[in-house]
C-alpha cells in the first residue's frame, strides 16, 4: 500500500529508527493497514539523520526523513514506538507525556528512576510497556502461571535465556517477565527469591528460589526456557523467536490498541486479551 493511500491512518513515530528493531518497526508500520509512518527519530549526531526512513529499512523510499529531535515532530504523531536505550526512552516518556502522545515501549533494562518516570508518565498518557511483544511469549507467560500454580514450590524453577552477542543488558526483559509470572503465581516477590547465575561454593539449592541464567552469543534473536524440575518429572516451557518481525508486528498491533485506551500503564497481555 502506498504512503498516500494510508495518509489518514494512525500516525506513528519510531524512535531508534536505524536500530535492529527500529528498521523492522518501520517495515511493520508500513505493512499494517491501519498505520502510517509519520516520523522516524535517531540520536543526535547519528549518520542516519536526513536519510529516508524507508531506504534505511530497505523497503523503498517513504519520504519520511530521519530527524534527531522528537520535539520537532511530536505534533505530527498519535503514538510513539520506542525500542532504543533506557536513557533515551526516559526523555521520550517526558516529551510524550507533555504532548499527550501515547507510547509503545520495548526498551529493556530500565533502572528504578526510569521505572518511576514510567509510572509518572502513565498518569498523563496511555503507555504499553512490555519486555516482549510477541504473541507466543505472552501466551507462554499465561502457561507459566498455570504451571507454577499446579506445581507450587514442589518444583525447582530455572529460567534460561539466550540472546545475540550485541545485547547490552542481562537477564533479558522477557526472562524477568517469565520469572515474575512464576513468582506471582506462587505468591512470591521475585526480588526475594531470584538467584542470578551460580559460581563457587553456593551450598545446596534453596527451595522456592528461581534461578535465572543468561547465555550470549552469535545472532540468536531470543530463546527462553523455563524448567519446572519436580521429583520424577521435568516440564519445560520454551519459546524461540525466529525473526525480529514478530516483536515489531506485535508492537505495531499494540500501537493501534493503545491509542483507544484511557490514560494508564498496560502490557502486551492486555492487548491480546489474555488478562480478561
Ligand atoms: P539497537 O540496534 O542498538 O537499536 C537502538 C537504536 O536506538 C540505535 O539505532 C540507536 O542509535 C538508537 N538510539 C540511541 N539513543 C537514541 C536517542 N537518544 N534517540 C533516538 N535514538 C536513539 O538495539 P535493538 O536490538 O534494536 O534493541 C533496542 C531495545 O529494544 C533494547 O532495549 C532491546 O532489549 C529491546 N528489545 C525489546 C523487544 C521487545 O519485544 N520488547 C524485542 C527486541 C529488542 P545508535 O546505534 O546510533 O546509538
Amino acid at each position: 500500500m502506498s504512503q498516500q493511500a494510508k495518509e489518514h491512518g494512525i500516525k506513528v513515530g519510531v524512535i531508534g529508527a536505524g536500530g535492529r528493531m527500529g528498521r523492522m518497526l518501520i517495515e511493520a508500520v508500513q505493512d499494517n493497514l491501519q498505520t502510517t509512518l509519520n516520523a522516524a527519530i535517531e540520536r543526535q549526531g547519528s549518520s542516519l539523520v536526513g536519510a529516508d526512513a524507508g531506504e534505511v529499512a530497505a523497503i523503498g523510499r517513504l519520504d519520511v526523513q530521519i530527524v534527531d529531535d522528537l520535539e520537532a515532530v511530536i505534533s505530527d504523531i498519535d503514538v510513539l514506538i520506542d525500542f532504543s536505550l533506557p536513557d533515551a526512552t526516559e526523555q521520550n516518556m517526558q516529551i510524550c507525556a507533555a504532548n499527550n502522545v501515547a507510547m509503545v515501549i520495548g526498551t529493556t533494562g530500565f533502572n528504578e528512576q526510569q521505572e518511576k518516570v514510567l509510572k509518572e508518565a502513565s498518569k498523563q498518557i496511555a503507555i504499553i510497556y512490555a519486555g516482549n511483544y510477541s504473541t507466543g511469549v505472552n501466551l507462554s507467560l499465561k502457561l507459566l502461571g498455570m504451571a507454577a500454580k499446579a506445581f507450587g514450590t514442589d518444583a525447582d524453577v530455572e529460567v534460561i535465556e539466550a540472546h545475540h552477542k550485541h545485547k547490552i543488558d542481562a537477564p533479558s526483559g522477557t526472562a524477568y517477565m517469565m520469572a515474575e509470572a512464576v513468582a506471582e503465581a506462587r505468591g512470591q516477590n521475585l526480588k526475594d527469591v531470584a538467584v542470578y547465575g551460580r559460581e563457587g561454593q553456593t551450598g545446596a539449592r534453596e527451595a522456592g528460589t528461581i534461578g535465572i541464567h543468561a547465555i550470549r552469543g552469535g545472532e540468536i534473536i531470543g530463546d527462553h526456557t523455563v524448567m519446572f524440575i519436580a521429583d520424577g518429572e521435568v516440564v519445560e516451557i520454551t519459546h524461540r523467536a525466529r525473526a525480529r518481525m514478530t516483536f515489531a508486528a506485535g508492537a505495531v498491533r499494540a500501537a493501534t490498541w493503545v491509542i483507544k485506551q484511557e490514560v494508564g500503564q498496560y502490557n502486551m497481555q492486555d492487548v491480546l486479551g489474555l488478562n480478561d
